[in-house]
């Protein structure tokens, strides 16, 4: 199936054509045509799947159906998403599956002056995309007129609720206009995101695509049990070993983020910290660094790393674990895009063994442990019976989990909306590989063939071999 027989036009088709583009991805093929029937959707498809382009190039397509070309725009179509940084990526999208469009987009969102959006907004805008709290800063000081909104899409919206944007999205919702078409896009469904789509969505049409994490393709998931004080030497030797270039590793606390960073600095591996305590210009410069391999570890906590995009990620380490199961998922998956596979290397201590047991039950499947000399803790780690048996337990312990989280935000976590400028400029990007034949959703094989050994086949070799393989992409 190709894009022109999903009933866009010769300008997108075009765009398309030119961004390299050959087929629709299988959430592209599901949402398009049913978006253009004018149908509310509810999505569950994580980054990295061509969700954006699912939902972008839709849009453009009715928006430019009944374009009124003499008409001064006005805002008529409303993204939302929860960081700035992809709220930039989003537009970024827009702007090139729409460059041959009569269409006008704009990004806005908090930590940048707000007097050049004011201005780009008073020239008029057919297409907004925002982060919540900077929306409502704009129809606070009545600078943005969403009186004519006929498409509302929320993009990520389990992290926009996550990040306790849920008050900030209802005074939106309360003052736009009824009618209207709704698109909900969520990498996971927990039952504050089904409550918000039973407010929003009009007999939605429901789509679903494999998660990646789920069916194992593109990356491959492993993990060291071992005492906590062991885990500083055993990243720095699977970095050495493995002759890593390239990992994102996360970190619960800002705290532990910076200690973990300045540690590896001193054993001579280029590293930078980002988080939420950072400047902007200093997470915009480690972010840069990062991606044009100027340092080989980027050491992150979820927020901070939330809407970041890095083609060709090769491995990503969690340093702890996360408590709320579905950061998993979100973690993971910044690792195996773009037709690449990936590694995703977990170091658990026997205080987490608990989060393991509910990520396991999230993910429906046991991850691998790797047995190595040195590194492996005394203690014994015997997984539940029935890793599989559902998510009850997860479910409601990371729901109490995000009750206290947004209680302490007071429901309104704008601040904490990613940080620093933009991150998304092509012109920062690593050059992707021409590898356009292998996208993560035409696999035909599994990643790294790892899950069919025994945990004891695993050894540091198999993660470096892949981390070459995937440098000498890059390199191209
Ligand atoms: P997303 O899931 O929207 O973050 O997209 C993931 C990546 O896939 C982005 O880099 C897109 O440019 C790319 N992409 C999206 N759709 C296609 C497609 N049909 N063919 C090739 N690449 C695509």
């Amino acid at each position: 199936m190709s894009f022109s027989s999903l009933g866009l036009s010769a300008p997108i088709l075009k765009a398309l054509k030119e961004e390299g583009y050959e087929t629709p991805t299988p959430i592209q093929l599901k949402a398009i045509p049913v978006i253009l029937e004018k149908k509310d959707v509810l999505a569950g498809a994580q980054t990295g799947t061509g969700k954006t382009a699912g939902f972008t190039l839709p849009l453009l397509e009715l928006l430019n159906r009944a374009k009124k070309t003499d008409a001064k725009p006005h805002v008529r179509a409303l993204i939302l998403t929860p960081t700035r940084e992809l709220a930039a990526q989003v537009e970024q999208s827009v702007d090139t599956y729409g460059k041959y469009l009569p269409l006008k987009s704009t990004v806005i969102f908090g930590g940048v002056g707000i007097n050049p959006q004011i201005a780009t907004l008073k020239k008029g805008v057919d297409i907004l995309v925002a982060t919540p709290g900077r929306l409502l800063d704009h129809v606070g000081q009545k600078t943005v007129d969403l009186s004519k909104v006929e498409f509302l899409i929320l993009d990520e919206a389990d992290r926009m609720l996550d990040m306790g944007f849920i008050n900030d999205i209802k005074k939106v919702l309360a003052i736009l206009p009824k009618n209207r078409q709704n698109l909900l896009f969520s990498a996971t469904f927990s039952n504050e995101i089904k409550t918000l789509a039973d407010d929003l969505l009009n007999s939605p049409v429901l789509l679903e695509v494999a998660r990646r994490n789920e069916t194992g393709g593109g990356i491959s998931q492993a993990l060291y049990i071992l005492d906590k004080e062991k885990k500083r030497e055993l990243l720095a030797h699977l970095i050495e070993d493995g002759k890593w270039t390239q990992v994102l590793v996360f970190t619960r606390t800002k705290h532990g983020a910076n200690k973990l960073s300045e540690f590896l600095a001193q054993r001579g591996i280029t590293s930078a910290a980002i988080h939420g305590n950072k400047s902007q210009g200093a997470r915009t410069k480690a972010l840069e660094d990062f991606k044009a391999n100027n340092v080989r570890v980027l050491v992150a906590t979820d927020i901070a790393a939330r809407g970041i995009d890095i083609d060709l990620l090769p491995h990503v380490v969690n340093f702890e674990l996360p408590n709320i199961s579905e950061d998993y998922v979100h973690r993971i998956g910044r690792t195996g895009r773009a037709g690449n596979e990936g590694s995703a290397i977990s170091l658990v201590c026997g205080e987490e063994l608990e989060y393991l047991n509910g990520i396991q039950r999230l993910i429906k499947k046991e991850i691998k442990q790797i047995f190595l000399e040195g590194f492996t803790s005394k203690q014994v780690y015997v997984a539940p019976e029935k890793p599989s048996r559902g998510r009850g337990n997860t479910q409601s312990r990371d729901q109490k989990i995000r009750a206290e989280r947004d209680a302490r935000n007071g429901g309104n976590n704008r601040n904490n909306a990613g940080g620093g400028k933009p991150t998304a400029s092509k012109d920062g990007q690593p050059k992707k590989p021409d590898n356009r034949d292998k996208r993560p959703w035409e696999k035909d094989k599994k990643a790294g063939s790892g899950d069919s050994r025994s945990p004891r086949s695993f050894s540091t070799n198999t993660r470096s071999d892949a981390g070459h393989s995937r440098k000498r992409n890059y390199d191209k």
